[in-house]
Formats: C-alpha cells, sequence, structure tokens
C-alpha cells in the first residue's frame, strides 16, 4: 500500500509518502487506509485507487493480490472512520488521472496506460475524458485472451496478457527458460531479473526480450480498437522499462495495423513512475 499527501496547486511534489505491506483481510486494509490516512496528516479529502473493478465505492470484483475486498463497502467504511470526502477508484484509471494531469500525458486527447505490477491494470481517455465504461470497468485489458492455449489465469480463462506482461508473467517467462534463481541462489522475481540483465546475463536478457515481445503484442491490440496518440506504461515494472521498452516500440511499430503510418502513436513510461496511482487517486476529489 501507498500513500501520498500532495497541495493540489503542485500534485507532482509529494508532501507525504509512506507505504506499507497489503494486509489479508478487508478489516485489516481499511483499518491500514485510515491509518495511512492519518500518518500522511490527512486535511481535507481523501482519495484511493485499488486494484480490481471499483464502482460506487465498492470493489466488486477484486484483482487476485485484493481478493479480501470484495463486496466491501469501502467508501462508507472510511467516511464513517475519518469523516471526510472519500473518492475511490480503480487504481489505474487513478494512474492515468494523474499522468494527464501533471504527466507524460499532460495535454493528450486519446491515451491508453497500462500498469505493470503483479498483473496488468489499465486506464483509457478518448477525446480527452477518462472513460470507464457502462458498469465502470472499462480498461482491465490485463485479461485480453493472448493465447487461447496459454497458462491458467486466475480469473478462469487460459492465456491472459498478464500471465505473460506483468510481474507474474515475467517470472514465469523466466521459469519457462530454467531461470528460477539469480547467481546468489535466490529464486528469481522481477527486480532480481532487473540486476541480471543490468550485469550481462544472457538468460535474463532473453527473459526481458520475451517479456518486450508480449507487452508489444497486447498493446498492439488495444491500438487496434483504441487507437491511441500515447501508451503510457506503469506500475511497478517501470522502473524497469530501460530493459524493454526499446524492443516493445520497435515489435509494436512491426505488428501494429497500419505500421510505420501510425506515426504518432507513442510508448512512454509514467512520469510519476509507480507514485502515478497514489497521485491520481488523491486527485479524485
Ligand atoms: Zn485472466
Amino acid at each position: 500500500m501507498l500513500a501520498v499527501a500532495i497541495d493540489r496547486s503542485r500534485p507532482s511534489e509529494l508532501l507525504e509518502y509512506r507505504t506499507r505491506p497489503t494486509p489479508s483481510t478487508s478489516e485489516g486494509v481499511v483499518e491500514a487506509l485510515c491509518d495511512l490516512a492519518r500518518e500522511v496528516e490527512l486535511d481535507g479529502c481523501l482519495g484511493v485507487g485499488l486494484a480490481g473493478l471499483v464502482a460506487d465505492g465498492e470493489v466488486l470484483r477484486a484483482a487476485p493480490n485484493l481478493q479480501c475486498m470484495i463486496d466491501v463497502a469501502v467508501r462508507s467504511l472510511l467516511v464513517e472512520e475519518l469523516g471526510c470526502s472519500v473518492a475511490i477508484d480503480n487504481d489505474a484509471t487513478c494512474a492515468l488521472v494523474a499522468e494527464m494531469t501533471v504527466g507524460v500525458a499532460q495535454g493528450i486527447n486519446d491515451v491508453a496506460l497500462v500498469t505493470l505490477g503483479t498483473g496488468i491494470g489499465g486506464g483509457v481517455a478518448i477525446g480527452g475524458t477518462v472513460r470507464r465504461g457502462a458498469h465502470g470497468f472499462a480498461g482491465e485489458p490485463g485479461h485480453m485472451c493472448v493465447n487461447p492455449n496459454g497458462p491458467r489465469c486466475v480469473c478462469g480463462r487460459n492465456g491472459c496478457w498478464e500471465r505473460y506482461a506483468s510481474g507474474a508473467g515475467l517470472v514465469w517467462l523466466a521459469q519457462q527458460r530454467n531461470v528460477n534463481t539469480d547467481h546468489n541462489g535466490h529464486v528469481v522475481t522481477g527486480e532480481t531479473l532487473a540486476t541480471m540483465a543490468r550485469a550481462g546475463d544472457a538468460h535474463a536478457l532473453a527473459v526481458w526480450a520475451e517479456f518486450a515481445d508480449w507487452l508489444a503484442l497486447g498493446l498492439t491490440n488495444l491500438a487496434d480498437v483504441l487507437d491511441p496518440e500515447l501508451f503510457v506504461i506503469g506500475g511497478g515494472l517501470v522502473e524497469s522499462a530501460d530493459l524493454y521498452i526499446d524492443r516493445t516500440r520497435e515489435r509494436f511499430v512491426e505488428s501494429v495495423l497500419g505500421g510505420r503510418a501510425r506515426t504518432r502513436t507513442r510508448i512512454e513510461p509514467a512520469l510519476s513512475g509507480p507514485s502515478a496511482g497514489a497521485i491520481g487517486a488523491a486527485l479524485l476529489n
């Protein structure tokens, strides 16, 4: 969990920054949200970005790493406890709000943001407006099927995009190549794979190359539907963007319909990095 405090007039300057592990129960999560709000000396209004399908202040379907929050009326509980105005939205949609307000997507009308974390989240703006869809669930590209014969996903289907192009997907790709441990014998993670690749480990570099190919495939599918001017890459894996973004751009241009004629489509890392979701949540109110 990440909490920031901002001044609305200068949202990119973080006045407070706190992190803590996500508790495993809904009571624990709500309590931690309240504690964090108090720690950052909340004065005015609170915005919360949560993974999963969020509508009317409730998490109607949680992401795999937040299963305990399904059907929890988070907003009512926070209003009751904190007595302030509370706005809640999907965390990737929040990240999009931040990037459109103070980030790399300022002044751009058609933009798609994907957050690469444990899974893949997304946010979409069309014609300058953030779109949430008929049920508030628009922009969940992680569960686009990219391989019907692929590995089982937590959503119950097979071969979803996030089984390949997320943090969990990256580790899975490494395991398929028998890259299971780093040079110290520790089980590989996104971070250790980044360290190995930067040290020139050929196996780790091959994993990141394959990761870039899967990322480009999903962006290509999204471009076929949305034709955005800009893709923003957010989430924890944005810190390793140097290891995959160039190849992702190349693969995207090679495979997207219209190819090099679609010269305006850029793929850029989020300017606020992994803090984009928290900044955007704070801007919701
Ligand atoms: Zn899925």
